[in-house]
């Protein structure tokens, strides 16, 4: 019989900003009876995927896929200039969803470069992000991991730079290693401050219960920090991409409190699902009785309407700002 009296999520969980608006944006222009397409996934999350699909949302992976007048949406983690550019010639409706964050990285990003600096920046090579931030940045220098640091070279002017969602202590410790480097070191802190909270969240949700599962894409970054994280708090932890992947009840040992969290891609809804099947999987006989109602209860005690997984109004209109044009 299982042991688990109480499931909690994590206090500030569920979709980022960037992606919640880039998934509206699409909706809305689908509701509005437009051909609408995603420019790759909009989020990595195959339920949410499948949502959009049934609403005649389309994902192309690029431009070519499109026909003109069609709309186009581009994601959160934002693109090249040259892509924005190349949309607007081919006649399509370009309905900008990148994040305001990452329009003021590739800002400050363009900046640098025109300040003369080499640049560093730290991310997942390949990472959209990365590859759109690149665009405004050709030259700079991607790295990602300690390993690759020591071939970045000595320079007189040096910038770092980083994509949203890189854990802070890596920032902070790659500024550390390029005093060494440069004789005039710039630090532009552009580390997400919803990665920030969502890390510190997890971190003190990890310190209160006896296990924590992580819910997210088993490629995204800030997914695997947040299991990392949970393992330096030294809480037995498993990651998971949506409650389906957990059969086994062995998993939970004696655990009576169970932490949850999840990805800047993972629905709220999604952790509601993995704390109805932990109830029911290792549940005492009476958490499994009142499985659906107890993880309702934990999604409630924690998902404020800012965290929620739309942004749509009560019309079912998203809070629509001013769409930003793309890099000439
Ligand atoms: S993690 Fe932050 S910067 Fe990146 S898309 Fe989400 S809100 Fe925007």
């Amino acid at each position: 019989m299982g042991s688990v009296e109480e499931v909690r999520i994590a206090r500030r969980t569920g979709f980022c900003y960037g992606v919640r608006e880039a998934i509206d944006y699409a909706r809305l222009a689908a509701a509005e009876g437009k051909e609408t397409h995603t420019l790759g996934q909009v989020v990595h999350n195959e339920g949410v995927i499948a949502q959009l699909q049934a609403q005649g949302i389309r994902t192309v992976d690029t431009l070519d896929d499109v026909d003109g007048g069609a709309a186009v949406v581009i994601r959160a983690h934002g693109v090249t200039p040259e892509v924005m550019a190349r949309a607007e010639t081919k006649g399509l409706e370009v309905i900008d969803g990148t994040c305001t964050w990452v329009i003021q990285e590739q800002k400050e990003l363009k900046q640098l470069v025109d300040e003369g600096y080499t640049i560093v920046l730290l991310g997942t090579p390949r990472h959209p992000e990365v590859v759109g931030l690149l665009g405004f940045a050709p030259d700079a220098i991607v790295v990602d991991e300690e390993e690759d640091w020591e071939r970045i070279p000595r320079k007189k002017r040096m910038a770092l730079i980083s994509q949203s969602t890189q854990p802070p202590w890596k920032f902070e410790k790659l500024a550390a290693f390029l005093v060494g480097r440069a004789h005039e070191l710039k630090v532009v802190n552009t580390v997400c401050p919803v990665t920030i909270r969502r890390q510190q969240d997890t971190m003190e949700l990890a310190e209160a219960v006896d296990m924590m599962v992580v819910v997210g894409g088993r490629n995204s970054a800030n997914t695997r920090e947040l299991t990392r994280l949970c393992e330096i708090a030294g809480t037995p932890v498993v990651q998971i991409e949506g409650a389906r992947e957990l059969d086994d009840a062995d998993v939970f040992g004696e655990a009576r409190v169970v932490g949850v969290t999840g990805g800047t891609s993972t629905p709220i809804e999604d952790l509601e699902a993995v704390a109805k099947r932990i109830y029911t999987l290792a549940g005492t006989v009476a958490a499994r009785v009142k499985a659906t109602e107890l993880a309702r209860a934990a999604l409630t005690a924690v998902a404020e309407p800012a965290y929620r997984s739309t942004s749509l109004d009560d019309r079912g209109r998203p809070q629509r700002r001013t769409p930003v044009a793309g890099p000439a």
